[in-house]
């Protein structure tokens, strides 16, 4: 069974009866060298994954050769019997079909996982390429890494530290719960169908050294501040969380930020700051 062969693709899609549903981000994979590329980075040998979006389930296949257990989370229910096809010869491999964001990660991860580490390995689906991580990442799974596919542009914004254009919340969001970098661009023509933009596959590695911040906080504390990202921090903090200016000032004195400055001139550090310290000042309902 080769995959990732254009022809042996079609022939399968239309031996089942299959039609790509372009809402649902379906772009499979038809590259074995990107598959197995994906798969090195994430050095899964002896560990356990979740893969968000199986498809065909063609890096499903690559992954259950080394990983311990795979588990894949897949919404489209007419892949159901591709993948009892492509996959049946693995007993590593459990396949729950369901929108991932609508699945208690933790309690499914905890019955296949057990209390278990897992690593998250996927080609994301490119509509919800960011609910999906901010999902993951606020679910008490016990995740240690997230290797991932993603458009190229989503993945700039991700890794972007405060001295790039394409710093913003995301950027601050994901840097709050771990480390993430680029490991490569992939261009358009290794899927099926092709889609108009390019990709690349991001690393984070998980470190869970900010648990002290409240994450509500930090992501009320993003939307307002980056929601108005023309306006100096003091005005949009202000406005965004509906405190007084007075007591912003207040505190952004008290951490030497400038009330001048606008959302992409404060760090991850400052913002973990903020959330403390406003949620000191503003109580719950910051
Ligand atoms: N992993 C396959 C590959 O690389 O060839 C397919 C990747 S394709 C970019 C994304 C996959 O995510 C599709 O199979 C699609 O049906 C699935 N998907 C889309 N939305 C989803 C959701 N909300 N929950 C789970 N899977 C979803």
């Amino acid at each position: 069974m080769n995959l990732t062969s254009a022809r042996e693709l079609k022939n399968l899609l239309d031996q089942y009866g299959f039609s790509f549903t372009k809402s649902l981000g379906q772009n499979f994979l038809i590259d074995q060298n990107i598959v197995d590329k994906i798969i090195r980075q994430g050095q899964i040998e002896g560990e356990n994954v979740l893969e968000i979006g199986p498809g065909i389930g063609t890096m499903t296949y690559s992954i259950a050769q080394k990983a311990k257990k795979v588990l894949a989370i897949e919404v489209d229910q007419s892949l159901k019997d591709i993948l009892a096809y492509t996959l049946g010869e693995f007993s590593n491999v459990k396949v729950h079909f369901a929108d991932v964001l609508k699945t208690d990660i933790e309690k499914l991860a905890q019955e296949y996982f057990g209390d278990q580490p897992f690593k998250v390995v996927a080609n994301l689906p490119y509509y919800i390429t960011s609910p999906i991580l901010i999902y993951l990442l606020k679910s008490q799974a016990n995740i240690s890494e997230i290797i991932v596919m993603m458009q190229k542009e989503v993945a700039q914004r991700i890794v972007a530290d405060q001295s790039k254009k394409d710093y913003g919340s995301i950027s601050v969001f994901i840097a709050y719960f771990g480390q993430a970098e680029i490991l490569m661009t992939v261009p358009n023509t290794v899927f099926m169908p092709k889609p108009k933009v390019d990709s690349a596959v991001i690393k984070i590695k998980i470190d869970n050294k900010n648990k002290d911040v409240n994450i509500g906080a930090l992501e009320k504390i993003l939307r307002a501040a980056f929601g108005q990202r023309r306006k100096t921090i003091l005005n949009s903090l202000s406005k965004g969380l509906g405190l007084e200016k007075s007591q912003i000032e207040a505190v952004l004195n008290s951490l030497e930020i400038p009330t001048t400055y606008r959302a992409e001139n404060i760090s991850l550090e400052e913002y973990l700051q903020l959330s403390r310290e406003l949620i000191k000042n503003g109580g719950k309902d910051v």
